[in-house]
């Protein structure tokens, strides 16, 4: 009940928080945010206390990494939670898929994310609230009265996607590690108002609601996790007939949604966003989550490339408005008309294996796939044998049986390219 009453309290927070007239408003609301999230929060942090002394100095801040965020793990997090610990308890958890394993109150969360590289996130309790506040407030359109039913398709279930369900939503969680045949059914046994899963997913829905297979009803849905691309939106929004909304959700953070507009806008009012600009209008953002607190997000560098959107949006609202999310544009192999999507096999692979710089997968011809493998020499045959262990065994799930795996030690990543992990070539 204490978590809901988090929830309500957040809420009613959100609702009554002045609205931005301009991007200077915006810039005095960060620099005052920012201010308290060093004396705060940043202060329990053994990593970023140094840099608060007498003064906090963001020049000084280091930028940060994925690999640096977890290398410095113990140091950054503010709960004084351990790395191999946590580490345990997200394995355990992936591999018995019950997810309600806690740390001194805190969910511990995996995610492999576009490196395919582990990576662990802490979420207090208040953290949660906060995130489901936002979701409310944010990205579910309001129906007075009437209990929502919310159909949520994830990689993995956590605590912080699945405690709520209240009088006024009820969430019911779709592994998508199962086959979609199976997927499908429970979908339309639920028959949700709201319908929230990654683009991918979203087009075989509608195809299924096409074919006559599925007959649903959702008011909205969600979009997120992979970019959305504008001919698989128009599809999904017709064949479902509803309106879409994409949320720019990533491991370290509720990024940005879209108005009514259609635009993507960023949420300038919990993180602030640097930009490292590519070109004119292009840009990697580095970000500042000052609404965090177990385990702080700053000046964290993200590897998606975002172009901004050159014109007002008609909403008026001012924050940051995007052309595109340009980045995450993983490509989903196709084989025996199975679809495998890119982020079950990164993460099968990060369960099996951490041992490798980079890797990349191309679906070279319909039954083959070449693997790039950046990894220390001494490595090179036992890391291959578990790649071939996580590709061949989730294959074997999709009723796929004879795929030949050609492996290349080599260097993977290109400079001044985005890697791209897993890659459709035919
Ligand atoms: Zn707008």
């Amino acid at each position: 009940m204490l978590f809901k009453l988090k929830i309500v309290f957040q809420w009613l927070k959100l609702k009554s928080r002045k609205v931005f007239s301009s991007q200077e408003h915006i810039e005095v609301y960060q620099q005052k945010k920012l201010q308290l999230f060093a004396e705060q929060v940043l202060v329990k942090s053994p990593f970023y206390k140094p840099y608060i002394k007498p003064h906090m100095d963001w020049n000084k801040v280091p930028h940060i990494s994925k690999a640096t965020f977890m290398d410095a793990f113990n140091e950054i997090n503010t709960c004084g939670i351990k790395l191999n610990d946590a580490m345990q308890i997200a394995l355990d958890a992936e591999t018995s898929r019950s997810f309600n394993q806690e740390l001194n109150g805190i969910t511990i969360g995996l995610s492999t994310g576009t490196s395919g590289k582990r990576g662990l996130f802490l979420v207090s309790e208040n953290e949660r609230a906060l995130w489901v506040a936002l979701v409310m407030s944010r990205v579910i359109k309001p129906r007075l009265f009437k209990k929502q039913k919310i159909a949520f398709f994830l990689r993995a279930n956590s605590n912080l996607y699945a405690s709520v369900s209240s009088s006024l939503f009820e969430f019911k969680y779709f592994d998508i590690f199962k086959p979609l045949t199976d997927l499908l059914q429970e979908l339309q046994t639920f028959s949700p108002h709201i319908l929230a899963a990654q683009p991918s997913l979203l087009v075989d829905i509608a195809q299924a609601q096409h074919q006559q297979i599925i007959q649903i009803n959702p008011n909205q849905i969600i979009s997120f996790a992979e970019v959305l691309h504008a001919h698989d939106k128009a599809f999904i929004s017709q064949k479902l007939q509803a309106s879409i909304t994409e949320v720019y959700q990533c491991t370290e953070g509720f990024l940005g949604v879209s108005c009514q507009h259609g635009t993507m806008h960023l949420n300038e009012d919990f993180i602030r966003f640097e930009k490292e600009w590519i070109d004119d209008d292009k840009f990697y953002p580095i970000i500042t989550d000052f609404s965090r607190r177990s385990q702080p997000v700053v000046k964290y560098k993200l590897n998606d490339v975002l172009q901004i959107k050159s014109t007002p949006c008609a909403c008026g609202s001012p924050l940051l408005a995007l052309e595109k999310i340009m980045g995450r544009d993983d490509d989903i192999l196709v084989i025996n008309e199975q679809k495998i999507y890119p982020d079950l096999i990164a993460r099968r692979i990060a369960i099996q294996t951490n041992n490798f710089q980079n890797y990349s997968i191309t679906q070279i011809e319909q039954q083959a796939l070449e693997i790039k493998l950046e990894c220390e020499e001494k490595d090179a045959a036992i890391t291959q044998d578990a790649f071939k262990k996580a590709i061949t065994e989730l294959l074997k799930e999709h009723g796929i049986y004879s795929v030949s795996l050609e492996f290349k030690m080599q260097q993977v990543r290109v400079p001044g390219n985005k890697l791209r992990k897993i890659i459709r070539a035919i």
